[in-house]
């Protein structure tokens, strides 16, 4: 069998390849720290002259199995597993931001990365410009100055559901010598590859589909390699001139296209700490098995429902980028032909009163501050995730007032469709 496998196969077949009379599965290296037979070799660790493990916070091997197997997923270079989604967003940008830059955000992204990119960042000094991801180029073009140093958005955003076009964002990106950093979520690398379409470096809640049963709390960043660091020595210093915390190490050029990642390992993992626990990342390499299956599922299962409730009387507007009457329709087409994702955003008649009745009728859809799970789940944003927005901040994101969330499961269409219009006959 030659290489690449199809992404079955990968997400079966990849990480963990145990040699003659090793587990079959992936062990849990539950382990804080890693033994060696001279103190010299252990010194040659820690000056990152040799490969190995010394310290859980910085790398545990059941962690790289399972970052390798996304890697290969995404296609990218080098990967890490990092605690939550969240600190995935935060080690992203500041591995390559410091107090002083300037980040160019898209308004449309997840509530906890709008937060810590606007408020938290910003009291790090780090700034930003919100762009609508729907403007044209020329528009966002004008958010950037001289330190900028990365755009950040969705492939496809939680919860507006607006799907990026990646290629626009990537070539503006780029004319101003900058990454473009995506976060791949809701479309996990089974229905897209940011890296393709000219992204450079990709994060994940792995939380949401890659988990998939609402287990372990993870995230993971991704590097396709592909950005030339030291084209621009001047904007990303952290990564082309010596690093004093390791010994005046030159991370470009030691560890050429593994030079993102390994900063990130050795400098924010060290410092920070966010590091997955291998019980985490062992769930995630289970749910990871199964990810082309439950996706197809999502898919099917979203596209029947929206389909459903776009046939609804008491239904105002339902946005779902695989109905044809969604504006993003063609760009998910483009981006993402076999399907985007399970989850669904509408709005009832009755608007947002009508919305929090319809929750509480609800019998199999749980209400959960959750997405993209085997379950179906629905959120009200406006009253939960987004709740710190103000009106305005909430019309930037896409997130309607009215706007309910609905995450669709793995069950049997035909049981979410019944719940759903038993629920509805019941409101106004
Ligand atoms: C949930 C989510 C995050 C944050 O991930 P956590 O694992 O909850 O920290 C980031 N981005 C998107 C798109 C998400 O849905």
């Amino acid at each position: 069998m030659s290489r690449p496998y199809k992404k079955e196969t990968i997400c079966i077949q990849s990480g963990w390849q145990p040699k003659n009379g090793e587990p079959r599965v992936l062990p849990i290296y539950q382990s804080t720290t890693f033994k060696y037979e001279s103190s010299e070799q252990m010194g040659r660790l820690f000056d990152l002259e040799e490969n190995g493990y010394f310290y859980s916070r910085l790398q545990n091997p059941t962690n790289d199995y399972v970052a390798a197997k996304i890697c290969e997923l995404e296609g990218g270079v080098a990967a890490m597993l990092t605690s939550s989604g969240q600190a995935a967003t935060h080690y992203a940008v500041l591995n390559i931001c410091e107090a002083g830059d300037h980040i160019v955000l898209s308004s449309t992204v997840y509530g906890g990365t709008f937060n810590l990119i606007t408020c938290t960042m910003k009291k790090m000094g780090i700034e930003c410009t919100i762009v609508d991801p729907d403007a044209p180029a020329e528009e966002i073009a004008k958010a950037f100055r001289p330190d900028t140093k990365c755009v950040f958005a969705e492939t496809i955003a939680n919860p507006a559901l607006v799907v990026l076009d990646i290629e626009k964002f990537a070539l503006v990106a780029h004319e101003h010598q900058v990454p473009l950093i995506v976060d791949n979520t809701f479309a996990t690398p089974i229905n897209c590859n940011p890296f393709k379409w000219g992204a450079d470096i990709v994060t994940h809640s792995t939380t949401k589909y890659m988990d998939g049963h609402a287990m372990a709390l993870g995230g993971c960043i991704v590097d396709s390699g592909n950005f030339d660091w030291n084209a621009y020595p001047d904007k990303f210093p952290g990564l082309c001139t010596p690093d004093e915390s390791y010994h005046g190490v030159i991370y470009t050029e030691k560890f050429g296209k593994a030079a993102y990642i390994t900063k990130a390992t050795t400098q924010l993992m060290r410092d920070l700490g966010s590091m997955q626990s291998p019980q985490n990342a062992f769930l995630l390499n289970v749910g990871l098995e199964t990810l082309p299956l439950r996706m197809e599922r999502h898919c099917f299962n979203a596209q029947k429902v929206a389909e459903y409730l776009e046939g609804h009387e008491k239904v105002a507007w339902v946005n779902y980028p695989g109905l044809k009457s969604s504006q993003y329709y063609e760009t998910a087409m483009k981006y993402m032909p076999h399907g985007t994702c399970g989850v669904i955003a509408f709005g009832l008649k009755g608007g947002r009163e009508a919305a929090a009745d319809m929750m509480d009728y609800l019998e199999l859809a749980a209400i959960v501050t959750h997405v993209a799970d085997a379950r179906t789940s629905v959120l009200h944003p406006a009253s939960h995730t987004h709740r710190q927005m103000n009106e305005e901040q909430l019309k930037e994101a896409g997130v309607a007032s009215d706007l309910i969330r609905l995450s669709i499961g793995i069950e049997h269409v035909d049981d979410i469709i019944a719940d759903l219009e038993q629920a509805l006959s019941k409101i106004q």
